[in-house]
């Protein structure tokens, strides 16, 4: 990979290592499918306790950066992913980048601003190094933002930029004074005082306006946050309107579809599921799995519809709540694998005790997780706003049928009526429907068997992505 393309992939979390949710399978898989491809991808983390503690790191050496008027020390580590081999670096430091759960608003907003600053030095650094210049810096979510800024302003480098949104909701949102950590001057600050509060940063506003390139993980989201319908009362849409009235090209946020790593999710080979199967056998596979996870569960042989997801406001289980109190006369279980916002919890919680059909389980648990896609019947995402979503993805190559809201990268990989359901999101009635509806498609041997085949059949690899990433690349360094 001499000559190729070198782009250094920037976030907080990858697969295997450290995993919070998609963006953890994202970056765990986007490099692999670029290396195929002849691209030199490469990640960079923080070197978080829970990966310490897990795996044994090559240590490749350390620098100095000057973060609140002191001298901090980083060590750089290295690891190749387990499957591909892609060169994976991790940033150690013993008192800013331990622990993703930091405690407080002000102190995870120092966090980020540290690593930033950091990953801007390492670029320099692995030049000398391992003689290796980045030819794009992929910056992924706001704990990201501030790369493209620190890059032009602190670091003095003009590498392209390219900023990838999985999750527009989530800002990094402090007070102005962590720029005093950076020692950024009254000039250099006044670029970043866009916010509607002046003493106010929002990190991934600023890696909006800074970028090179803007992308999001789907078409229609990439759509639907540039449109007039969206809710426009966020402090984000006034980044997102500077880039647009421009209307260069070059400023245009584009989608590219996530995909999923079939190395990991596949039945035929899944070593944490009950059964194996593939499209071939899938009716007796799935009988199997769903009877093994129903008697773990404590539940009847019944249709079974699932909800796996974090308990946030975003997942719009809020919709799925009132939509089992209107599902009460339907003979079928709903399992619910999710942990997060303990309000939200504690109305799962009461919704499993008025019905001994539903069973919730509060735990973060890979294993559970790929025991219920493979036996369920049917998955719900009743999402308020979906970026991608990967669920989706998973739970049909495991045959279970996607009962999702119509919007952003689910409206994007579910064909309604072909191989999963949408409804219009939001509306617990339209899902009432919708779980009906599916309901007598399962009735239907034939039409249910057609629908699973072609769930499974559906090609999610990331093939077809990462050569859209790898022409937006090519476009930024001819542009540079
Ligand atoms: P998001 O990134 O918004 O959380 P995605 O659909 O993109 O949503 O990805 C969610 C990923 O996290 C999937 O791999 C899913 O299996 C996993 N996941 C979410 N909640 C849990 C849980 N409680 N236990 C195990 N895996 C989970």
């Amino acid at each position: 990979m001499n000559n190729s393309l070198k782009i250094l992939i920037v976030a907080n979390e990858i697969v295997p290592f450290y995993k919070r949710g998609g963006l953890g399978d994202v970056i765990g898989a986007l490099p692999e499918a670029l290396r195929k491809i002849e691209v030199d991808a490469r990640v960079i983390v923080p070197y978080y306790n829970d990966i310490k503690n897990k795996y044994h790191l090559k240590e490749e050496g350390e620098f100095e950066i000057d973060f609140d008027s002191r001298k901090d020390r980083i060590g750089v580590y290295s690891a190749l992913s387990p499957q591909a081999e892609t060169p994976v670096y991790f940033l150690e430091n013993k008192q800013h980048l331990c622990f993703y759960n930091v405690r407080g608003k002000k102190k995870k907003i120092e966090q980020f601003v540290f690593f930033d600053l950091a990953v801007a030095h390492f670029i320099k650094w692995v030049s000398e190094h391992h003689k290796w210049s980045p030819s794009i810096i992929h910056c992924n979510d706001w704990h990201t933002g501030l790369i493209p800024l620190i890059l032009k302003q602190k670091v003095k480098l003009e590498t392209p930029t390219l900023l990838t949104i999985h999750n527009l909701m989530y800002q990094g949102r402090g007070s102005l004074r962590v720029l005093d950590l950076l020692d950024m001057k009254d000039e250099e600050t006044e670029e970043l005082k866009r916010g509607k509060l002046v003493t106010e940063i929002n990190i991934l506003g600023e890696g909006l306006i800074h970028a090179t390139r803007v992308s999001t993980v789907s078409p229609t989201y990439a759509k639907e946050i540039v449109s007039k319908d969206d809710d426009r009362r966020n402090i984000i849409y006034s980044f997102i309107r500077r880039r647009e009235e421009k209307k260069l090209p070059d400023e245009e946020i584009i989608g590219i579809l996530n995909g999923i790593d079939y190395n990991i999710w596949s039945p035929v080979a899944d070593e944490l599921i009950f059964h194996k199967f593939n499209v071939d056998n899938w009716e007796v596979g799935k009988e199997d799995n769903k009877e093994d996870l129903l008697r773990s569960l404590g539940l009847q042989n019944k249709p079974t519809f699932c909800f796996v997801g974090r308990m946030a406001i975003q997942k719009g289980l809020d919709v799925l709540i009132k939509a089992i109190n209107h599902i009460s006369h339907l003979d079928v279980n709903v399992i619910i694998l999710g942990s997060g916002d303990t309000r939200i919890e504690s109305s799962i919680l009461e919704i499993a005790k008025k019905f001994p059909w539903v069973k919730a389980e509060f735990v973060y648990s890979e294993e559970l997780a790929h025991k219920i896609y493979a036996g369920s019947d049917f998955i719900i995402i009743p999402s308020r706003y979906e970026p991608c979503g990967l669920i989706q993805m998973i739970a049909m190559k495991y045959g279970t049928i996607p009962i999702a809201s119509r919007t952003g990268g689910l409206q994007d990989s579910i064909e309604h009526g072909e191989n999963g359901f949408l409804f219009e999101k939001g509306r617990s009635i339209r899902l009432k429907k919708t779980i009906e509806h599916a309901l007598n498609v399962w009735k239907n041997k034939e039409q249910y068997k057609k629908m699973v085949e072609k769930a499974m059949k559906t090609d999610f690899s990331w093939d077809k992505s990462a050569v859209l990433y790898k022409k937006l690349y090519q476009e930024m360094v001819d542009k540079s």
